[in-house]
C-alpha cells in the first residue's frame, strides 16, 4: 500500500505540533514508521489520505464501538450544531443522560460529566480524597489512567512502597502520594494496606487492563479487592474509561458483579466526541461543588454537542438488547481464528480476551500483569503490525494496547482479519 501522502502530511505536522501528534500514541514511536492520517470513516473502516480502505481495530481507542459515523449519532449532533454549540449553562439533555446512564449503571445515584478521561479520573481520586479526607492511593503498575500528574507512575521495583515519577514534571511531592501496587496480586495490595493503615483514599484500577493489552482480573481478585477496601474504610475505584458501557450496560462492575465507589467514564459515553464522566452514590457525590466542598468545574463539560452524541450512543446500546452478546462472539470468533493461524505457523503468543477486547501478546507467558505483558517480543510485534497494515488492517500501534471490536465489523471482515494474519505469520 502506498502511504506517500500520509508521511508527507506527517512532515507538515511535525513542524508545527510537537512530534506530529496531539496524543503521543499516535506517532508510531513503538513500531517505527509514519502514522496514517485519516480523511475520513464509516462502519468498520477508515479511509486514509492516500485513499486506503484500513479495517479498523483501534475505532478510536474504543470509542466507536457501533461503527465509524454511526447515523442516529452524527444525525443527533448536527441536530443539535443547529441550536448553538455551547452555551455554559445547564440544558435539559444533561439530565436525560445523566438519567439515563444511571440507569444503566449498577450502584450509582449521580454522575457529572467532564470533557475526557483524564479528568474524570483526576477528578475521581480528588473526590475520594475530599471523602475520606486521607491523601494516598494505590494505583496498579501498567493500568493507565490519564495524564494527571497522581497517575503517572510507574513501577520501578514493583511492590515498592512509594513511586518515582515517570514523567519529567511530576513533583517527588505528588509522586510520594501514588503507591504501586502489582495487578492481579492481591497479596501485594494487602502489604500496602498495612503499611499505610490510615493513610489510603483510595484505590483506583482499571477493572478489565486495557493498557497493557487486555488484561482480565484473575478470578476473585476485584471482589477481595472489594472487601479489602471495606476493611480498610478506603474507597474503591473502578476507571470504566474502556469497560464502561462497552463489556455490558452497566460494564464491569455488572460483569463481574463487584460494586465500586466510584465510577469513572469516557469514550463510549461520548459517542466519540470529548466526554468523560464520573459517577457515585449521593452520600460521596454530594460532597462535589456546589453542594460539598469538594471543587470540580468545567466551561464546556455537559457541552450539548457532546451530550448529544452520547445520549445517542448510550440509547442505541441500552435499546440493543442483543448489542454486548454479538460483540463478544465477534471477538471470540476473531479470537479463534488468529489462535489457529499463529498455531499453524509455529508463532509463539498468548491471547488476551474479555467482551469486546483482545489483545495478542508473542510470548507463552500468562500475561497477568506488566511484567508479564513487557515480556512480548516488540520486534515481532513490529514486524505484525507493519505486515498487517500492509494488508489493509490497523491495529494500535503499540503490544500495550487492547483492540477494540466494533459491531459494525462483519464476520467477511473478520475473515479478511484472519486469512491476512495468516499470510502475516509467515514472515514473522
Ligand atoms: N482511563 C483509561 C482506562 C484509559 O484507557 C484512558 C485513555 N486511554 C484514560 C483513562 C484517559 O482518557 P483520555 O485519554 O480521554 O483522557
Amino acid at each position: 500500500m502506498n502511504y506517500s501522502r500520509s508521511s508527507a502530511l506527517f512532515k507538515q505536522a511535525e513542524q508545527v505540533i510537537p512530534g506530529g501528534v496531539n496524543s503521543p500514541v499516535r506517532a508510531f514511536k513503538g513500531v517505527g514508521g509514519t502514522p496514517i492520517f485519516v480523511k475520513e470513516a464509516k462502519g468498520a473502516y477508515l479511509y486514509d489520505e492516500d485513499g486506503n480502505r484500513l479495517i479498523d481495530y483501534i475505532n478510536s481507542w474504543g470509542p466507536m464501538i457501533l461503527g465509524h459515523a454511526y447515523q442516529p449519532v452524527v444525525d443527533a449532533v448536527v441536530e443539535k450544531a443547529k441550536k448553538g454549540t455551547s452555551f455554559g449553562m445547564p440544558t435539559e439533555i444533561e439530565t436525560q443522560i445523566a438519567e439515563l446512564a444511571v440507569s444503566m449503571v449498577p450502584n450509582i445515584d449521580k454522575i457529572r460529566f467532564v470533557n475526557s478521561g483524564t479528568e474524570a479520573c483526576m477528578s475521581a481520586v480528588r473526590l475520594a480524597r475530599g471523602f475520606t479526607k486521607k491523601d494516598k492511593i494505590i494505583k496498579f503498575a501498567g493500568c493507565y489512567h490519564g495524564h494527571s500528574d497522581s497517575f503517572l507512575i510507574q513501577a520501578g521495583s514493583g511492590a515498592s512502597t512509594f513511586g518515582t515519577p515517570n514523567s519529567p514534571g511530576v513533583t517527588q511531592g505528588t509522586a510520594k502520594d501514588t503507591l504501586l501496587a502489582r495487578y492481579n496480586d492481591i497479596d501485594n495490595v494487602k502489604q500496602l494496606m498495612e503499611a499505610n493503615k490510615n493513610e489510603i483514599a483510595c484505590v483506583i484500577i482499571e477493572p478489565v487492563a486495557g493498557n497493557m493489552g487486555c488484561v482480565p482480573p484473575k478470578e476473585g481478585f476485584l471482589q477481595t479487592l472489594r472487601t479489602l477496601c471495606d476493611a480498610h474504610n478506603i474507597l474503591l475505584i473502578f476507571d470504566e474509561v474502556m469497560t464502561g458501557f462497552r463489556l455490558a450496560k452497566g460494564g464491569a462492575q455488572a460483569l463481574y458483579n463487584v460494586n465500586a465507589d466510584i465510577v469513572c467514564f469516557g469514550k463510549v459515553i461520548g459517542g466519540g466526541l470529548p466526554v468523560g464522566a464520573f459517577a457515585a452514590r449521593n452520600e460521596i457525590m454530594n460532597h462535589l461543588a456546589p453542594l460539598g466542598p469538594v471543587y470540580q468545574a468545567g466551561t464546556l463539560s455537559g457541552n450539548p454537542l457532546a451530550m448529544a452524541a452520547g445520549l445517542a450512543m448510550l440509547t442505541n446500546l441500552n435499546n440493543d438488547a442483543e448489542v454486548f452478546n454479538r460483540l463478544a462472539e465477534k471477538t471470540e470468533y476473531l479470537h479463534n481464528g488468529i489462535a489457529k493461524v499463529l498455531e499453524m505457523n509455529n508463532i509463539v503468543h498468548t491471547i488476551n480476551r474479555v467482551g469486546s477486547m483482545i489483545s495478542v501478546h508473542f510470548d507463552k507467558t500468562p500475561v497477568v500483569d506488566f511484567d508479564t505483558a513487557a515480556k512480548g517480543n516488540n520486534e515481532t510485534f513490529k514486524k505484525f503490525f507493519h505486515g498487517l497494515l500492509n494488508e489493509g488492517i490497523y491495529i494500535a500501534p503499540s503490544a500495550f494496547e487492547t483492540w477494540f471490536i466494533t459491531d459494525a465489523l462483519t464476520y467477511k471482515d473478520l475473515d479478511d482479519t484472519i486469512n491476512a494474519i495468516n499470510k502475516v505469520a509467515k514472515i514473522l
